[in-house]
């Protein structure tokens, strides 16, 4: 898994294609979408391992700078966008990575519902990925994508292999793609991969369009928290930091390859009671108030199977109370810096 690589910078240029000068490491890492909720935190963990080099390609569309807050000599940010062949190539042909994992996605069922061809052109980032990443020698693509490709529940758990793949929203469609994508590369180019399928995962530096920041925001202000018809669609909650060290240890202990995996929590909860829950920690005096069902885009329940992801990580993961007293104290990213 280890691959030297020493390069030499002109003093001076800053261009994207730039190297650092004597460039002796281990492992090049490309993380696109790593200014964002999870490709911070996973990024912050890559850099713990010196001999990793990280490079953070995000246009900060939702993503923002100050979630990187890190050391500067294994690491390095590049404002582009994925979805742009010319920019990704001037990058990736330069760097020559080892391993990518492209998380850059619009997110958030709101915001994809409302920008369906925004959506779908994040099609183009991942065959961008995968073509430069063919090209360049790289060895592995680590791809995040969602529980959100299930759609409604045909199974309970969601299981990787027997659940089928039902939704037609844009989001979905383009995770599902991307996966045929994957495997296809796999199949015509022998490009290695990994396919993570996150479930609703949450943590301080979450953007509030997403339920549990949206809900302590609102709770910490004392001001009504909205729920969506009935409130008794049911997800599970998988605390960030629990998320980050799955898919590390499946990324280091090289397992999962050419294969998918659910990651995400296994207790269930109903959206009205994690409102109650919230309310609760908080001490707040705010009230529920129900609107409207969402149209579309609100399965009513979602649980993985995890028992591939205990494989990766078999330890206790971290409880919803343990994980919102978490983002509790370390208070939510948006309210410190936006
Ligand atoms: P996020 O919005 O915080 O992170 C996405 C990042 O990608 C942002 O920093 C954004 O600026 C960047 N980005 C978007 N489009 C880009 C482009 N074309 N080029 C470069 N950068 C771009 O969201 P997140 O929750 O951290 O999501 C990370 C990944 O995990 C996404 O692929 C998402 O689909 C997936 N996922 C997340 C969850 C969850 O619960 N958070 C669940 C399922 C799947």
């Amino acid at each position: 898994m280890l691959s030297f690589f020493r390069a030499f910078l002109d003093e001076g240029n800053e261009s994207k294609q730039t190297v650092p000068k004597y460039f002796l490491i281990m492992n090049k890492i490309l993380v696109t979408g790593g200014a964002g909720f999870i490709g911070s935190t996973l990024t912050e963990h890559l850099l713990k391992n010196p001999e990793n080099f990280v490079v953070v390609v995000d246009n900060l569309s939702t993503g923002h700078i100050k979630k990187l807050v890190l050391p500067q000599q294994n690491f390095k940010f590049i404002k582009a966008d994925a979805n742009d062949r010319k920019e990704l190539s001037e990058i990736m042909m330069s760097w020559k990575f080892d391993f990518v994992f492209h998380y850059a996605a619009v997110v958030g069922v709101q915001r994809t519902l409302a920008n369906p061809l925004f959506v779908l052109n994040d099609v183009e980032g991942v065959k961008n990925v995968l073509e430069l990443s063919k090209n360049t020698g790289v060895k592995r693509v680590i791809f995040s994508s969602s529980s959100e490709i299930y759609g409604e529940p045909v199974e309970y758990p969601q299981n990787e292999h027997t659940t089928p793949l039902n939704s037609r929203l844009p989001y979905a469609i383009v995770k599902n793609l991307a996966e045929a994508y994957l495997r296809a590369y796999k199949k015509e180019f022998d490009l290695d991969f990994t396919i993570f399928r996150f479930f609703n995962t949450y943590g301080p530096k979450q953007s509030r369009n997403f339920v549990i920041s949206k809900f302590i925001n609102h709770a910490l202000k004392n001001e009504d928290i909205p729920v969506y018809g009935d409130g008794l669609q049911t997800r599970t909650f998988c605390f960030v930091e629990d998320n980050v060290k799955a898919c590390i240890s499946a990324f280091e202990n090289d397992l999962f390859v050419n294969d998918v995996v659910n990651i995400g929590g296994d207790n269930e909860i109903t959206i009205l009671d994690l409102a109650r829950e919230i309310i609760k920690l908080t001490g707040s005096s705010s009230k529920i108030v129900h609107l409207p069902a969402l149209e579309e885009g609100d399965m009513r329940g979602r649980r993985p199977d995890t028992t591939k992801m205990k494989t990766l990580y078999n330890k206790p993961l971290i409880t919803l109370q343990e994980g919102l007293r978490k983002v509790l104290e370390e208070g939510l990213f948006e309210l410190k810096y936006q």
